[in-house]
């Protein structure tokens, strides 16, 4: 079957059809068609097979990914989705969302060598949704129960990966959420045209299903305590995420129609999941009509630009202080962005929110930047030219990143370490904090991340907690 491999000198890199942007505008479904079986096993047999594969050196999850690109390429597509959810256990939502050009397409040998790189996050994304509709995917029935459990805090990436590794290991799980639904940021950040809110409520009724509980609507240090669940379970997986908002500083920033991304992403995810939303009803959190101005350069400001081009603005500009080569997003979003209509503005730095008499935005006044000396992380610092700029704004949305809230506080736990950023600490070989039998994982320890390392560091802390209990376990039975 090897001549199925290393077609890529025959067969061009095709990604999956892509929806008119025109037309994609207009909802909020994802923007990607799937691969059909024929597209899907073509697209595998590009992979070049190398000796030593660097795709896999860059998926944060150390995924086989030649392995499973070759089993797709020859049409063994249940053997192609064991090995690919053998270290992933979301793959079809890392194949949606993933940034492969930073990750494992960016370094994948035959992109290096000019021919364009395999489609690897479209394959996974087409390997396990075949998996789900083809029914290979069922619930989890461990070989044995244990009587041992773990609490798990946060049912985003991270705390699901980790309550799925440790309920396949027979503990008995509950994962507390503050929201009414399961996903974090899958659900209430990231919006519907990457990755459709069923896809994530298919894994967290898949995930209920084998026997893991949910206790939704639950804030850990408000409607239950750290030490509570302490007492309650042998091991606790902090996996809070990070919400707050890094805030504009400037003048005029509190004018009426300067919002918070998050605020914005969650009440459009809310409607489009049919949940009434005041804000949005009164017109506060919709920018239907409005002249939109979003601050910033992350996937964050794209996804904001992107929902405002889908609820009618009437126009959507990014400010941006660097050029569109330094910017932090996936530069994939960015053209998805462009092509839906979002005017950038390059090396542009906010100075002043202009309101009007009644305390509306009516203008963001920006400097014009260059990119000046590198800093101390290796980055050109933008510095001012002296030349300023009005956008004209009826809406503006601050999409400048997240940092990590007071755990310690918040806890009531000061002996809970966090480093000077405040995400919380702990030792990378076993996820552990500074508390005996609790671990953290996913953005609350690496700050604002993405979705594989979330997946990654739950993958991790379970197996540490899994050996943890085991000698728990044992020292109980050594002592009876
Ligand atoms: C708008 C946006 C777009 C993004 N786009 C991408 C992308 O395209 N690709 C990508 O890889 N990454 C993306 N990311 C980043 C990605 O979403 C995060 O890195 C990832 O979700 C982190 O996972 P997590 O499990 O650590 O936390 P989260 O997903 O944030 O989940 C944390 C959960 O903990 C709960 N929680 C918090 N505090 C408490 C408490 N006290 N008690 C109980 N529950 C609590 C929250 O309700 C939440 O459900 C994006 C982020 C944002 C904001
Ligand atoms: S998990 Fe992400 S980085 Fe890893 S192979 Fe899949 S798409 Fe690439």
């Amino acid at each position: 079957m090897a001549e199925k491999m290393l077609q890529f000198t025959k067969v061009s890199r095709a990604m999956p059809a892509k929806r008119p942007a025109p037309v994609r505008a207009e909802d909020f479904r994802e923007i990607y068609a799937d691969f059909s079986a024929e597209a899907a096993k073509t697209q595998a047999g590009r992979c070049s097979q190398c000796g030593v594969p660097f795709c896999q050196q860059g998926c944060p999850l150390q995924n086989n990914i030649p392995d499973w690109l070759k089993l797709a390429a020859e049409d063994r597509m249940e053997e192609a989705w064991r090995v690919s959810s053998s270290t992933n256990n979301m793959p079809e939502i890392c194949g949606r969302i993933c940034p492969q050009d930073r990750l494992c397409e960016g370094i994948c040998t035959i992109e290096q060598s000019g021919h364009g790189t395999v489609t690897i996050g479209s394959i996974e994304k087409h390997i396990t949704d075949t998996a789900w509709a083809e029914g290979w995917i069922q619930p989890i029935k461990p070989p044995r129960e244990r009587a041992q459990s773990a609490g798990i805090i946060g049912a985003g990436p991270g705390g699901l990966a980790a309550a799925e590794q440790l309920r396949r290991k027979g503990y008995q799980v509950t994962v507390y959420d503050a929201y009414d639904r399961g996903g974090g940021l899958l659900v209430y950040g990231i919006p519907g045209f990457k990755l459709e809110k069923e896809v994530v409520e298919r894994r967290i009724r898949y995930l209920e299903a084998s026997g893991i509980r949910f206790s939704f609507n639950t804030r850990v240090g408000k409607d239950v305590s750290l030490a509570d669940l302490r007492t309650e379970h042998d091991t606790v997986l902090i996996a809070t995420g990070v919400y707050a908002a890094k805030d504009l500083k400037c003048p005029g920033s509190g004018a009426e129609g300067v919002l918070a991304a998050l605020d914005y992403l969650t009440a459009s995810n809310r409607k489009g999941l049919g949940d009434t939303v005041e804000a949005f009803e009164s017109g506060e959190l919709n920018a239907e009509g409005k002249r939109v101005v979003v601050i910033g350069g992350g996937d964050t400001a794209m996804d904001c630009v992107r929902t405002a081009v889908r609820q009618g603005a009437k126009s959507v500009t990014c400010l941006y202080r660097r050029d569109k080569a330094n910017m932090p997003g996936s530069q994939r979003e960015v053209q998805n962005a462009e092509e839906e209509g979002v005017v950038f503005e390059w090396l542009a730095n906010p100075e002043a929110i202009l309101d009007t008499k009644a305390g509306k935005v009516k203008a963001v006044r920006a400097s014009k930047m260059k990119l000046g000396e590198p800093d101390a992380s290796g980055r050109q610092s933008p510095v001012k030219t002296g030349e300023m700029i009005d956008v004209k704004a009826d809406m503006v949305i601050k999409a400048l990143g997240f940092d990590p809230e007071d755990l310690p506080m918040l806890f009531n736990e000061p002996a809970l370490t966090v480093n000077r950023w405040g995400a919380v600490r702990v030792d990378y070989a076993t996820m552990q904090t500074s508390l005996p039998g609790v671990y953290a994982a996913g953005d609350i320890v690496r700050g604002a991340s993405l979705v594989v390392w979330a997946i990654k560091d739950g993958r991790d802390a379970a197996e540490a907690m899994n050996k943890a209990m085991k000698a728990m376990a044992s020292t109980k039975v050594a002592a009876e």
